[in-house]
């Protein structure tokens, strides 16, 4: 029997790289994918709704959080703590979902080092000024914080190589199609295979 078991896929890309949009259409075209929720210390943006965007916390309740060993990761970005909930993550994975972790490079690399068969995306926007334009047009944020976020992204470039893919969202719709595709390969690596490999050994074992 095929392994049944979901895939778990990091994405994580520059602010302003479309990653949000591009995980609510994976979401909304294809039946396998579950979108964990994380929890972050940060204020919600205007639209943005508890347990939907995120599940808002204050530090406090946070840190009680990372004691409880409830996060499967944790890290913090701009000031603010961000984490992913172990519990979801696993139970949907169980279920045969490919459970998807839009996180940041910080903890992409704690959980690659604990399950060093998940599987890595990076996004981008085409160009550095696009990821300016991009974030500016957005009008949700300071001057101040994009120019904190501009200079987190030149941080992250150095950590690309880390990643297994890198995908350029240039176009929401061919972005949303390539990530899809090259979780659905992940599918079919011998690796994750290697329940289908052990069945096939035991059913030749009568021919020999
Ligand atoms: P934003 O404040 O724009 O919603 O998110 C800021 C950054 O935090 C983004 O790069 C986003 O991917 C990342 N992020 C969101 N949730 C988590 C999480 O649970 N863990 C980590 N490590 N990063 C997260």
């Amino acid at each position: 029997m095929a392994n049944g078991r979901g895939i778990l896929t990091i994405v994580s890309g520059f602010a302003g790289s479309g990653k949000g949009t591009v995980m609510n259409k994976l979401i909304s075209e294809y039946d396998n994918y579950a979108l964990s929720v994380s929890a972050t210390s940060r204020a919600p943006r205007p639209g943005e709704k508890e347990g939907v965007s995120y599940f808002f916390k204050t530090r406090e309740e946070f840190e009680e959080m990372i004691r409880k060993g409830l996060l499967l990761e944790h890290a913090e970005y701009v000031g603010n703590y961000y984490g992913t909930p172990s519990e979801f993550v696993f139970a949907r994975m169980d279920e045969g979902k490919d459970v998807i972790l839009e996180i940041e490079m910080q903890g992409a690399m704690q959980v690659k080092k604990r399950y060093p068969d998940t599987l890595l995306i990076f996004l981008t926007p085409p160009s550095a000024d696009e990821i300016y334009k991009r974030l500016k047009g957005r009008g949700t944020e300071t001057d101040e914080v994009i120019d904190r976020r501009m200079k987190r992204a030149y941080e992250e470039t150095k950590f690309i190589k880390d990643y297994d893919y890198l995908v350029i969202n240039d176009n929401i719709d061919d972005c949303t199609a390539r990530v899809h595709g090259i979780i659905q390969s992940a599918h079919h690596t011998v690796e994750h295979e290697m329940t289908l490999v052990e069945s096939l050994t035991t059913g030749l074992t009568k021919f020999q």
